[in-house]
């Protein structure tokens, strides 16, 4: 938790649940990645978090952005990102989109079909594309890689295929996994693409761009490697492969620029104890869950931290759960949490770490509830 939210929190005592976001943070975090990483081109992850004062910071520090739909295209034009900085990174696009695109001057598009491929020969003549490959996942809290990506094979076929369709065959990418906490999985998916680059131009299609994706985790109870040991991985790894033909290389970090940036400030609606067993766990009930915006915690997969006013006294372990009429509800059971034994109803839980992919995943009124009130300081 940064300062500033510290003092807003504690000054204005805002209606619970919501997300505050400390802006500041996101331009240090966008900072930290440039200067880790100077040759790389950032392409913010909107999906992340697609504020308006988030795009409106980003957008005034020169960022690109990757969007996932349409509607994000547009979020990122209207805080003025030219065309030109926007990639359409998701690989499954209505056609109707793809043309919608095209016609506001975007230029770079995902695809990891040869449906997809032939699908933006369509509505998005002459455009540049890149094919995102499918990677190992190992190692990332959150992986991505059973749905998107396309075999090695299946690249050196499809991107010869792209020219002939008249778009421009520009580069590849990949995604290591969401919260991604091992910088070595870069470097093993830098490996599979160079050697890719290598085959299709020695077979006359010469590509000129690298997209990394995102997965730069965030610091949830566990450290994570610095930024500085995922840029040293990744330049180790593309001049170790690419020698001084470096391709034009692109980040598409999310999680990175606002996971830290944000808190959810949260209520304790039921402190239970459900087992009279005095060794078990109490259930403890947020006025906040998987349906209003901690979908990450499905599978228990993302570990916020998580801070009371008790905190320094005697704790317990807790089961943690959300406010709402459903089963699934449930944000942890089985990864150790303790909350202080003072804790009550009305007390307020600070959820640290959660300025991404927490809005966008609350429900539209899901047994009543509104969806997550947003503070941007
Ligand atoms: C979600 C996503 C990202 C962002 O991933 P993070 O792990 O949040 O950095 C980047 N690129 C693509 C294509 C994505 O789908």
């Amino acid at each position: 938790m940064t300062p500033k939210i510290a003092r807003f929190l504690d000054v204005h005592q805002p209606a619970t649940p919501c997300l505050v976001l400390d802006i500041d943070r996101v331009e240090e975090n966008y900072n930290a990645l440039r200067r880790a990483l100077p040759l790389a081109t950032i392409y913010y992850a909107v999906k992340a978090n697609p504020a308006r004062p988030v795009l409106d910071r980003l957008t005034g520090l020169g960022s690109a952005f990757d969007a996932a739909g349409i509607e994000e295209i547009e979020q990122c034009l209207a805080v003025g990102a030219p065309p030109a900085a926007i990639s359409f990174g998701n690989t499954i696009k209505k056609a109707s989109a793809i043309a919608r695109a095209h016609a506001l001057g975007v230029d770079l598009f995902a695809f990891d079909s040869e449906e997809e491929l032939r699908k933006l020969a369509r509505m998005a003549p002459g455009t540049r594309v890149y094919c995102r490959l499918m990677v190992a996942n190992a190692g990332a809290d959150w992986p991505l890689s059973k749905k998107f990506g396309t075999s090695v094979e299946q690249a050196r076929r499809l991107m010869p295929l792209a020219a002939e369709l008249g778009l421009r065959p520009w580069g590849l990418s990949f995604h290591v996994g969401s919260q991604q906490t091992d910088p070595l999985a870069y470097a093993a998916a830098i490996g599979q693409a160079a050697m890719l680059f290598t085959d299709l131009s020695d077979s006359g299609t010469d590509l000129r761009f690298l997209n990394l994706g995102g997965g730069f985790p965030s610091r949830y109870r566990r450290a994570v490697p610095a930024v500085g040991d995922f840029a040293d991985a990744i330049m180790e790894a593309m001049t170790r492969h690419f020698g001084n033909a470096l391709p034009d290389m692109a980040i598409e970090p999310g999680r990175a620029i606002v996971g830290s940036a944000g808190v959810v400030s949260s209520e304790v609606v039921l402190v239970s104890k459900r087992n009279p067993d005095p060794a078990a766990a109490r259930w403890v009930y947020l006025d906040i869950g998987r349906f209003g915006g901690l979908a990450e915690t499905e599978g228990e997969a993302i570990r916020y931290p998580l801070r009371t006013r008790h905190d320094g006294g005697p704790t317990g372990p807790v089961v943690l759960a959300g406010p709402t009429c459903d089963g699934a509800d449930i944000l942890y059971e089985s990864s150790d949490y303790q909350l202080p034994l003072a804790l009550a109803d009305g007390d307020r839980v600070e959820i640290d770490t959660a300025g991404a992919y927490v809005t966008t995943y609350a429900a539209q009124g899901f047994n009543g509830f509104a969806p997550l009130a947003e503070h941007y300081i």
